[in-house]
């Protein structure tokens, strides 16, 4: 048996599930601080016998395996979990081998296991509270100084957009500028409530079309994914597909656009699927730990 933990900043996801990727049992446990919801993943694993973990998290994480701070959350705004040793931590408690990557990397894992990127090098992106993205080319999760942060890009503005953006650092990156909460502080209303004709949705379309345009100049992916709470809202998909492609100008060969920008194939499941499949890897020797 394996375990999988998708930590986000609402809930921590924790499943034990074999190595086809059948999940037997899952729970949620709210992201309070690590004191409180920490102590109630331990347990739920320590009634398991599982032999290795799997961590899909929020980050920004460090990655590098020489790093005095690898395995650990690192400059989250988020309240107490800021220098977390994740890796650590769930390795001392309960003394198996930890796989650790991005929530967006484990999606991207999961989807080209099972879902809509089955064998493709695919990236995976989530729209919701942050923006992020994964991917996995050749094979592979991505990495490399750390991780990728896809979410951070700078973009060209809509001529009408005078919002300052979101973001900590940036203000007005991707994050800061069609992230859910941006959507929520530019109209004074929750993405959830706003109509399918709201100027909105054309100011997020101008936005995520830009940076899918990026991501596929840069990394070439076979597929994307897209999720998220804001993705929900499936009538940008048919403008996300008309805006590439009107941005793409004719320079690039496109597929199919409805099949080439996609809903994830395993609906809320990626990460936590992408987890469980993580820790598999580490039994075949094929992730160093
Ligand atoms: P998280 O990013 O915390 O894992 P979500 O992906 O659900 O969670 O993202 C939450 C954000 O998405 C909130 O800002 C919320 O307002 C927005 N959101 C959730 N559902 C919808 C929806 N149906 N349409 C538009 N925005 C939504
Ligand atoms: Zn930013």
């Amino acid at each position: 048996m394996l375990g999988a933990i998708e930590a986000g900043g609402t809930k921590f996801v924790c499943a034990v599930g074999n190595d086809n990727g059948e999940m037997l049992e899952r729970i949620q446990i709210p992201t309070t601080i690590p004191e409180q919801t920490i102590p109630m993943v331990i347990e739920f694993f320590k009634g398991h016998e599982i032999k290795a973990l799997g961590i899909g998290s929020f980050g920004p994480l460090d990655l590098n395996e020489k790093s005095d701070t690898f395995g650990y959350i690192t400059s989250t705004p988020k309240h107490g979990w800021c220098n977390f040793p994740f890796v650590e931590t769930m390795k001392k408690a309960l003394n198996i081998p930890v796989a650790f990557d991005t929530d967006v990397n484990a999606a991207a894992w999961g989807e080209f296991l099972f879902g809509a990127g089955k064998g493709s090098n695919c990236l995976y992106i989530t729209v919701g509270t942050g923006i992020g993205a994964g991917a996995v080319i050749g094979g592979k999760c991505l990495h490399g100084l750390s991780h990728p942060e896809m979410g951070h890009i700078f973009l060209r503005r809509h001529p009408l957009d005078r919002f300052e953006g979101v973001c900590p650092y940036h203000k007005d990156c991707l994050e800061g500028l069609a992230s859910g909460p941006s959507i929520e502080k530019r109209w004074g209303i929750k993405g959830e409530n706003l109509l399918k004709d709201h100027q909105a949705w054309e100011l997020e379309v101008h936005y995520l079309a830009q940076a899918l345009l990026q991501y596929i100049l840069i990394l070439s992916p076979e597929k994307i994914i897209m999720g998220g709470g804001v993705m929900k809202q499936s009538h940008l998909f048919p403008s996300i597909h008309n805006e590439v492609q009107r941005l793409s100008e004719g320079f690039l060969k496109l597929p199919l656009l409805e099949e080439y920008i996609v809903t994830p194939g395993l609906g809320a499941d990626s990460g936590i699927l992408g987890a469980l499949m993580l820790a598999k890897d580490i039994d075949f020797g094929n992730v160093p730990n």
